[in-house]
């Protein structure tokens, strides 16, 4: 089954064999509340790693990183 997952940002077909993703993506979900204009409104987008690297370089406060260290 083709899930045909494109970034949000660029557009770009997200590589997949047999309905399993070949790369890493972040996923963005988000269910707006009472305080929101949005209230009701369910967000979700994907962006590749690429744009993901782009976007969050331009935040002020860089993202909390750490090193798993341990692989589940
Ligand atoms: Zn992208």
């Amino acid at each position: 089954m083709e899930k045909n997952i494109r970034c949000n940002a660029c557009a770009r077909r997200i590589k997949e064999e047999n309905g399993i993703l070949k790369e890493d993506i972040f996923e963005g979900k988000k269910e707006w509340g009472y305080f929101s204009r949005l209230d009701l409104k369910v967000d979700t987008f994907f962006l590749c790693e690429d744009c993901y690297e782009q976007i969050v370089s331009k935040f002020q406060i860089p993202v909390t990183r750490k090193d798993k260290l341990e692989v589940m």
